[in-house]
């Protein structure tokens, strides 16, 4: 069995629709597939209604967290969407986005790149609005060759001349709102290094004593050895250990099917949770 607890599509930050995510998963000879799109559930309802014959759905979402200043990402699967709690606080973080990417195209403007709001929208087509739209735009502008060259100091990269913050949740209260919506909650990436936050040894021990669920071991930003540490802490937090391949389409190269989670990973998370079940088409 070949899972994916990792993607993400056009209702975020990906830039393919829901559908076309879920065909690729099957093309790539997955069983299992989660979509996991920052800070939304909109993409959920077209991959069920085209999911391939064979392929199962896990709904999920990557919830933007903040820790000390840090940026930390939060997986949740099997949860209720309609959990009021978790409802509001994942809506308050859209807005927020949205006032956000505003300042960055207005700061991009007065630094004379000529990107504008409309484009950056157009380029978002309806989804959560995040940086990797903003990055698009800036390339399509030609002020970067590829959108991932935006991410310096220079331009939009955390600290860079048009950066902006942008409202997060603590990871113990995403836990906890996640948990009160029947989901459960796995820590994303949290060894990815480039220039993202290591999330410490005693961080992730005190998340665990929060109620967090597993760490996602097999991703393409995390090398071997730190795959190794992580499934000794794991090990020793009562953990799941697990895997995806963080696909955005081509922003950053088609990787669906690219990492994976083993099967009584999955069979854990599925059998902790109670506010959703995975569905098989
Ligand atoms: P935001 O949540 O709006 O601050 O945007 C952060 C998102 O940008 C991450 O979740 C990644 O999907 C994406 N991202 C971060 N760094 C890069 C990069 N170097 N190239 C492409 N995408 C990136
Ligand atoms: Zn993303
Ligand atoms: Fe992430
Ligand atoms: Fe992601």
């Amino acid at each position: 069995m070949r899972i994916d607890l990792h993607t993400h599509s056009s209702a975020s930050d990906g830039t393919d629709p829901p559908a076309a995510v879920m065909r690729q998963a099957r093309a790539a000879g997955l069983d299992v597939v989660a979509l996991t799109d920052h800070d939304t559930v909109d993409g959920h309802d077209e991959a069920l209604r085209e999911l391939p014959p064979g392929l199962t759905f896990v709904p999920g979402m990557e919830l933007s967290c903040r820790l000390d200043g840090h940026s930390v990402h939060m997986l949740a699967y099997l949860f209720d969407p309609a959990s009021p709690g978790l409802a509001a606080q994942v809506q308050r973080i859209r807005h927020d986005r949205v006032r956000r990417a505003e300042d960055m195209v207005a700061r991009l403007a007065e630094l004379g790149t000529g990107v504008t709001w409309e484009e950056v929208t157009a380029l978002a087509g309806g989804g959560v609005v995040g940086r990797p739209h903003i990055a698009r735009a800036l390339a399509a502008a030609g002020v970067v060759d590829e959108p991932s060259e935006a991410f310096t100091k220079e331009w939009i990269g955390m600290g860079g001349r048009a950066y902006v913050g942008r409202y997060a949740l603590p990871p113990a209260e995403a836990i906890a709102l996640v948990r009160a919506a029947g989901g459960v909650a796995v820590l994303a990436h949290p060894r990815a290094g480039r220039d993202s936050w290591l999330v410490p040894d005693d961080v992730i021990a005190t998340l665990a004593g929060d109620g967090l669920a597993g760490i996602e071991i097999r991703h393409p930003d995390q090398e071997d050895p730190e795959r190794a540490r992580l499934q000794d802490l794991a090990a020793q937090l009562g953990l799941v250990a697990t895997g995806g391949s963080d696909d955005h389409g081509t922003l950053t190269g088609h990787r669906i099917g690219g990492e994976t989670a083993a099967p009584e990973a999955y069979e854990q998370l599925v059998e902790r949770a109670s506010g959703a079940v995975p569905v098989r088409a």
